[in-house]
């Protein structure tokens, strides 16, 4: 079986979804499909989900929500007009919830409508059947997944019928609809794709798979076509929001692949996520960064010999709201980073670390940027950081980090937050140059 999710893009309009049917009936392993709520058909157009949120503010705010609502309504209509379907208890439900709404429903309940009447939708165009996920999807107060909802999902699964599914939402502990984080319909997909020990979880999305690094920075980046778990995970710790970091969870303790592709053009390969990958001929998947960090430099004549300098350091910080996220430790002296916009009372902090921990030098430097590179073959691979290392010297940027990190697959390279886009393309050329064809 092959378990399919289907984001905003793959269903933002009647053609979308013809395309998404397509693809669904071209194999048929593919039995099972979870959707999201219609996303954008253009740049200027809203998203269902953020049209519904605003709706419950509104209302929640006194203020009226009936145009927001009505073009929730109309646009909902008009794709199963496009479906040609009867429109007559889609309506219906359209109203039930503008009642529920005006009657004071919560923001979860509000966005997960979105993928409600959309996974009715497709279901009822495809004559597939429709399976509410409030009723087999559980979640824990802190969002994360009930284990029982594998197996009463398999359970609710008869092998001789195909599904829609609404992706995004599942059941609170008070038995309330309560939704994962946004874009929490991958994390749907991973759990049907468990439920089921899908041989294969599909992620149909708008692009032909994971890129390089952000498009909107360096130029056509490459697409890769492996990645493996912990490689997503090192890049969502570095700022890329390549896919739903959550979504992985579920499948990963089980082995399910995970494939990347493009509902616009279903014939391209995609990327495929995995818990392996051969590392040979791509060292390297991924650039990405992250920028508004602070460096607190602390200096002291034995500072090693003080066990517990760097525990009292931390406790400080973290009175002061602080985290640090990297650090290095020398001899006499440690650095830590963290996100200067945790560093409300500065002189507080420094006064307190002074009174408590009396350094022989002490001060901050801010507006650094922390770009990662991140693969698996990174660590055993020869010269990359040679490379990368001279192309920033070339362009006189300066390097003001440097570590491998804990894993050994990401390797941070700090610049200040000035020079960080160049610094990106630079690095992301040089790894090309010598790594993609
Ligand atoms: N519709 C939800 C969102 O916009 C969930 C999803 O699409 O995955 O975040």
């Amino acid at each position: 079986m092959i378990v399919c999710k289907f984001g905003g893009s793959s269903v933002a309009d009647s053609n979308q979804i013809k395309k998404v049917a397509n693809i669904l009936t071209s194999h048929e392993a593919r039995r099972i499909a979870i959707v999201s709520a219609p996303g954008k058909r253009n740049s200027e157009d809203i998203k269902i989900t953020d049209m519904l949120y605003t709706c419950q503010r509104l209302t929640s705010e006194g203020k009226s929500m009936t145009t927001e609502f009505g073009q929730i309504r109309t646009r909902y209509l008009e794709i199963a007009q496009d479906l040609e379907l009867s429109t007559e208890s889609l309506a219906a439900q359209i109203d039930e919830i503008e009642k529920n709404l005006l009657a004071g429903a919560g923001p979860d309940y509000a966005a997960s409508r979105g993928e409600f009447l959309s996974a009715q939708v497709i279901a009822a165009s495809m004559g597939w059947e429709f399976l509410d996920t409030q009723t087999y999807i559980f979640l824990n107060d802190d969002g994360t997944v009930d284990e029982k909802s594998y197996q009463l999902l398999a359970d609710a699964i008869d092998d001789t019928k195909n599904y829609i599914l609404p992706g995004f939402y599942g059941s609170g502990t008070d038995g309330k609809v309560k939704t994962f984080s946004r874009g929490g319909s991958d994390i749907t997909g991973a759990i049907a794709a468990r439920s089921v020990g899908a041989e294969l979880y599909e992620n149909w999305t708008d692009v032909s798979g994971i890129r390089m690094a952000d498009p909107r920075i360096v130029d056509d980046p490459a697409v890769v076509n492996e990645l493996t778990y912990q490689e997503i995970r090192e890049l969502a710790s570095v700022g890329a929001n390549v896919f739903h970091e959550e979504a992985i969870a579920p499948v990963r303790s089980v082995q399910i692949p995970i494939c990347v592709k493009n509902t616009n053009d279903p014939e391209s390969a995609g990327t495929m996520m995995g818990p392996s990958r051969d590392t040979s001929t791509l060292p390297i998947v991924g650039i990405s960064g992250k920028t508004g960090y602070c460096r607190l430099h602390i200096k002291k004549h034995f500072l090693n010999k003080e066990a517990d300098y760097k525990l009292k350091l931390e406790t400080i910080l973290k009175v002061y709201g602080i985290v640090p996220e990297f650090s290095s430790d020398g001899f006499d002296s440690l650095s830590c980073y963290f996100k200067q916009k945790l560093l409300r009372d500065q002189e507080g902090l420094i006064g307190r670390i002074v009174e408590e921990l009396s350094p022989d030098e002490i001060d901050t430097e801010e507006q650094i940027a922390m770009i990662g590179l991140v693969g698996e073959g990174l660590y055993e691979a020869r010269g990359i950081l040679g490379d990368v290392s001279s192309a920033l010297a070339a362009e006189g940027i300066a390097i003001r980090y440097l570590s491998y990190g804990g894993s050994m697959i990401t390797c941070i390279i700090g610049v200040y937050d000035h020079e960080y886009l160049h610094a990106l393309k630079v690095m992301y050329k040089a790894v090309s140059e010598k790594y993609v064809s």
